[in-house]
């Protein structure tokens, strides 16, 4: 653990360029290894399967890269495996996003017990509304995430650098024009359209740089579900506010999204993707999930 936190406090303390730190290890110097099967590629471990890309934009063959959480699962209320404490006992780099998502890590991280774990946390320093852990959903906030990952990877694997920061501002420029594709889909919704009620409040980024305004939160603390007055509320701030569609993610149960879009007279939309991508070739990465889900907001919306 002691390891862990030098390792966190050095790559917080680096804008970029500081790799004196003795904490920092250079991983390795093969300039020919390739591919997932190479064994000095760096073990980079994430907590949820939607940060994989940024890591595997940025590190590419340099890095094999294993989510904790598996895909089509919610990170607020994850009940960790032995496996887990394997994989982080064997891993190098931890990357997780902080902001109290992954409660249940700390405890995995302590009885992994591996001196020569790193951890980068992606949200922080940067500023967060409501401590709302889901930054990511702004692909703004993404290209953020992105530059911390190859500081990360540069402190670990200096000869490297040149090819991490390559690759992290070629993903940032995807990022760039994902984010002017969907400002342009949104704006073909009428802007008093632009409204949605949630089960979980993954979309406050994402609401907050496009346009939309969040009316409502069905299940506003993880697992823990509203009580009928509270979804009253919500049914009557339906009504009040044009809202058209409930929005949900496969990973919960549709039965109180479908309840309350019933007594509102609007419809629920269930297959949203935020906290983990698919295991479909249309939400198989971060930009391809926003891509989807911009498509699926649209359609309700418009
Ligand atoms: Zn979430």
């Amino acid at each position: 653990m002691k390891g862990a936190s030098l390792f966190l406090v050095a790559l917080l303390g680096a804008c970029g360029a500081s790799t004196s730190s003795a904490v920092v290890r250079q991983a390795h110097h093969d300039n020919t290894v390739t591919g997932q099967n190479n064994t000095s590629a760096i073990r980079v471990v994430t907590t949820f399967s939607t940060l994989n890309s940024f890591v595997e934009a940025v590190g590419g063959s340099y890095v094999t890269v294993h989510n904790l959480v598996p895909i089509g699962a919610s990170p607020e209320t994850y009940q960790p495996t032995p496996q887990d404490i394997t994989t982080l006992a064997d891993a190098q780099l931890l990357v997780e996003n902080g902001t109290g998502i992954e409660v249940w890590l700390q405890h995995t991280i302590s009885t992994a017990s591996n001196p020569n774990l790193r951890i980068l946390i992606l949200s922080d320093g940067l500023k967060h509304i409501d401590h709302n852990p889901h930054l990511w959903m702004d692909p703004v906030l993404a290209g953020l995430y992105v530059g911390k990952v190859a500081r990360a990877l540069s402190l670990m694997d200096p000869p490297h650098t040149a090819d991490y920061q390559r690759n992290a501002a070629a993903y940032q420029q995807k990022l760039v024009a994902l984010q002017n594709e969907i400002a342009k889909s949104i704006a073909t919704i009428p802007p008093q359209r632009r409204t949605m009620i949630v089960f979980h409040n993954a979309w406050q980024y994402y609401n907050d740089r496009f346009g939309i305004r969040t009316i409502g939160v069905i299940e506003v603390s993880p697992g823990q579900e509203p009580n009928p007055a509270y979804i009253a509320s919500l049914v009557d701030l339906a009504r009040k506010n044009n809202v058209r569609a409930v929005f949900s993610e496969p990973e919960y149960s549709p039965k109180i999204a479908q309840a309350l879009a019933k007594s509102a007279g609007i419809r629920t939309v269930s297959d949203l993707y935020d906290d983990s991508i698919a295991n479909n070739a249309l939400v198989h990465d971060y930009i391809s999930m926003l891509r989807y889900d911009t498509g699926v907001i649209v359609r309700a919306l418009r």
